[in-house]
């Protein structure tokens, strides 16, 4: 089984306040790429929907796929499609929940946004993800 070194947090880029289900992003995602993307899904309500197994390879970062765990929430824009932290403090208390369990589960694990992967050019998850860890995951 590869080793999972890597956490990677998006946004699914749907408008703030939009009730986008995980079952309706994973079917965006089957019909984009072929596959599901996510390892999970959190909602605006802070429900978190696993989408694939660990163990199973996601599509999520350009060629940075193994061994990389993605979660994605529900929102990440405005209105007008411009990037925005949307997360509501349901789903900031999901994402730190779930970022302590991987922490925990694969000690050293390295926790990004997918901005921050080389060569990106996508505000993708529209937050400072190190910065939000350093202040201690707040909702
Ligand atoms: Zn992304």
């Amino acid at each position: 089984m590869t080793p999972i070194k890597y956490l990677t947090i998006h946004c699914a880029a749907t408008p703030e306040g939009r009730d986008v289900k995980a079952a309706t992003i994973t079917q965006w995602d089957k019909d984009k790429f072929g596959q599901t993307s996510y390892h999970w899904v959190i909602e605006l309500d802070g429900s978190m929907h696993r989408t694939l197994q660990d163990n199973q390879r996601g599509a999520h970062v350009g060629g940075n796929n193994t061994g990389n765990i993605g979660i994605c929430y529900v929102g990440g824009v405005d209105a007008k499609m411009k990037p925005k932290d949307t997360r509501t403090p349901a789903q900031k208390a999901t994402l730190r929940t779930l970022i302590r369990t991987y922490q925990e589960r694969y000690p050293g694990i390295v926790i990004r946004g997918h901005r921050d992967w080389p060569k990106v050019q996508k505000a993708c998850p529209s937050f400072d993800v190190a910065a939000w860890i350093k202040e201690g995951m707040p909702a």
